[in-house]
């Protein structure tokens, strides 16, 4: 007796028959070769089958990639939008004051600087994303030359602009606006963010706020087991987040505790101590 397999019955790719097989897809069980296994990014070791693989409840990263491609972003319209007031500050300032050749009166033209960057950044143009960067601290300048007096307040104002900047300039989410190459752990951060598990978040903001209002404690408790019911590690794309359901259940929890049998005779007691005095 012997225990090898024929050649004939061993089990073979779906796709190459001529190659044995080395597992099964994860998705459709199909047998698949080492040619065919595929990984994918944001779903660990599971191997799929080139067909599964790229089908985009699979390859959900990929999916979300292409979702943003191209498209504006939240900061793009922030972007338009702040340029739109400058340019109406602008002109305010004009017909308030007029234009005249003397510096001070150039000064609401100061305004106008970020205006063909914003239009720019707001149409999609790569290089507006750098000047955006630069922009707070031309106006500045260019402010401190036309009004000496000013220099710190002038710089003072440029500081939340270029960390707003500098924030756009990371922003995940932009960067695809602008149709940057973004690497898959990028990618599992913004998926992370903005769809894994919302309602984990929610319980933790709930349950955070229940240590200020005791009321919302119920909304924390709500959310946390919802958020608990939806955690499936095993999903694709999985559910997770966990912690921060817990966290935001535990806190739900003892806030009303902790307002009942602390704060409360606590605050009583100094009220108590502050009127009969
Ligand atoms: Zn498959
Ligand atoms: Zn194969």
């Amino acid at each position: 007796m012997s225990l090898e397999v024929p050649a004939s019955q061993q089990v073979r790719c779906a796709v190459h028959p001529a190659q044995p097989a080395g597992g099964t897809c994860s998705r459709c069980g199909s047998f698949i070769c080492a040619d065919c296994a595929t990984s994918v990014p944001g779903l660990g070791a599971r191997l799929y089958c080139a067909a599964c693989a790229a089908r985009s409840d699979v390859n959900y990263l990929e999916a979300l990639r292409q979702r943003y491609w191209g498209r504006r972003d939240e900061w793009a319209w922030v972007v338009a939008g702040v340029t739109l007031l400058l340019c109406v500050g602008a002109a305010a300032a004009v017909a308030q004051w007029g234009l005249r050749a003397s510096k001070q009166a150039l000064f609401p033209l100061v305004l106008l600087l970020p205006v063909p960057v914003g239009v720019a950044f707001f149409l999609g143009q790569r290089w507006a994303r750098h000047a955006l960067l630069a922009t707070p601290l031309v106006m500045a300048v260019v402010a401190d030359v036309l009004h000496r007096d000013g220099r710190f307040l002038f710089f003072l104002c440029a500081v939340p602009g270029l960390l707003t900047a500098l924030r756009i300039h990371r922003d995940v989410r932009n960067q695809l606006f602008f149709r940057l190459p973004v690497s898959a752990g990028s990618l599992k951060l913004l998926w992370d963010l903005r769809f894994n598990n919302p309602m984990a978040r929610q319980a933790l903001r709930f349950g955070f706020s229940s240590v200020f209002m005791p009321l919302l404690a119920p909304i924390a408790w709500v959310c946390g087991v919802l958020a608990l019911m939806r955690v499936d590690l095993k999903a694709t794309p999985p559910i997770g987040r966990r912690g921060q359901a817990i966290a935001g259940l535990v806190l739900g929890i003892v806030s009303p505790l902790l307002w009942g049998f602390v704060l409360v005779p606590v605050l009583d007691r100094w009220l108590s101590k502050m009127v009969y005095k």
